[in-house]
């Protein structure tokens, strides 16, 4: 008997994988890499040394610069210092935080809030702390990486349905009549800025004993009564969704996030939340910090009102020059390319103009969908809203050119 010669296994590297992949995804146009911000001061923003009008920042009410909100961030700071020192169980909970829970909660009409240091790490808190292998979560197709990537932790079945068809949730939902339900959805699709058909699928969640989650991370603060967010704006309150999640670097201007809840669902989420228990609590001056922004949004409407009029006049003034838009009627503006490599030459070129607009591109949008994100805010003027309405008409003559 004689063994012939043992095949050699040849392990594959790690680096020379990504060496592969990076180089794939340079090839398609889907290279990533961060911009590094100078000077900035209201919509006014310093890239790469060049000065340019912010078109990409989701700092809707522009208050992350706001002198209140910094000034609540340095008086906290003075004396309580940076880190908060431990997670909130241990020794990390400080009256400032308990102070915008109760804030953030009132704003809402809802019974209890718990401060996260992210949204991301809330989303997962959610459907980790509700959902176990063998339970479903349904979820719009074009919801949040973090609510797609929690349920995928959670171990629970993911089952995805069209983008804002609600028959497509009821169809999934109806998949599996005996399991444990979560349905979850964006309020605004942070991508597309449409807000999602909250009524009719709080009515399916009611009527298959499914329990319906909605993360408004960019919709608080900018949509409906008081600014209080997509829920309120559709009619909805705790009562037909028991908890929805509330982030604070977006309209709020800071970071963090709250998720605001019925009583049950918020105590078991602290008591048990993994995301919640081992991370560092967000520092003190942060939550001062979103206290005093939560304060100026709601006291000062005009930001919100504002912002309505400069969506109403770019979307007019787009229409005039053939510019195509999504179905949005909140500050985020998509203009669809459909090729990586022609979004980003459109973003290209409107920074040789002098604004700066996001190209997105796949995974965080579909394949050939890629776009240029156009987000507004409450500090551009409708001049600004014009100059830029001019220059996308110079980019959609040279595409036509093309
Ligand atoms: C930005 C965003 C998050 C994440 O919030 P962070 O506080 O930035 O981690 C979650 N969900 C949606 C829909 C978002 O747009």
């Amino acid at each position: 008997m004689s063994a012939g010669p043992r095949e050699r296994v040849v392990r594959p590297g790690l680096l020379s994988r990504l060496a592969v992949e990076r180089a794939a995804r340079a090839r398609a146009g889907l290279e990533r890499r961060s911009r590094e911000i100078g000077a900035r001061e209201g919509i006014a923003i310093e890239v790469d040394g060049q000065v340019l009008r912010n078109f990409c920042s989701n700092d809707y009410l522009g208050l992350s610069q706001h002198p209140e909100v910094v000034a609540a961030l340095q008086e906290c700071a003075a004396w309580r210092g940076v880190g908060a020192g431990a997670s909130h169980l241990v020794c990390g909970h400080y009256r400032e935080h308990r102070e915008l829970e109760e804030a953030i909660a009132e704003w809402q009409g809802y019974p209890r809030a718990l401060l996260f240091s992210s949204g991301y790490l809330a989303n997962l808190a959610v459907v980790q702390t509700l959902l176990r292998e063998g339970d479903l979560c349904v979820q719009d197709k074009l919801n949040h990486a973090s609510l797609i990537d929690a349920a995928r932790l959670a171990g629970a079945e993911l089952k995805r349905y069209p983008h804002a068809l609600p028959d497509g949730a009821l169809r999934q939902l109806r998949s599996q009549p005996a399991a444990a339900a979560l349905l979850a959805t964006d309020g605004v699709f942070s991508m597309d800025g449409d807000i999602a058909p909250l009524k009719i699928l709080a009515v399916l969640a009611r009527a298959e004993n499914a329990t319906f989650y909605v993360d408004d991370a960019h919709g608080a603060g900018v949509l409906g009564p008081d600014g209080c967010g997509s829920v309120a704006h559709s009619g909805l309150s705790v009562n037909e969704v028991p908890l929805q999640l509330i982030t604070l670097g977006k309209a709020l201007g800071g970071a963090g996030a709250v998720l605001v809840g019925q009583a049950a669902l918020i105590e078991a989420i602290a008591d048990s939340a993994r995301p919640y228990i081992y991370t560092t609590a967000l520092p003190p001056a942060l939550a001062a910090a979103a206290r005093s922004a939560l304060a100026i949004a709601r006291r000062e409407p005009w930001r919100r009102f504002k912002l309505a009029g400069l969506v109403a006049r770019f979307r007019r003034g787009a229409q005039q020059i053939g510019v195509g838009l999504m179905d949005s009627s909140t500050p985020i503006q998509p203009i669809v390319i459909g090729s990586n490599t022609a979004a980003l030459a459109a973003a290209r070129q409107l920074e040789k103009a002098g604004f700066f607009v996001g190209a997105i591109r796949p995974p965080t949008v579909p394949e050939g969908r890629a776009r240029l994100r156009v987000t507004l805010n409450a500090l551009h003027s409708e001049a600004d809203v014009d100059a830029l309405l001019d220059a996308l008409a110079g980019v959609a003559r040279r595409l036509a050119g093309e």
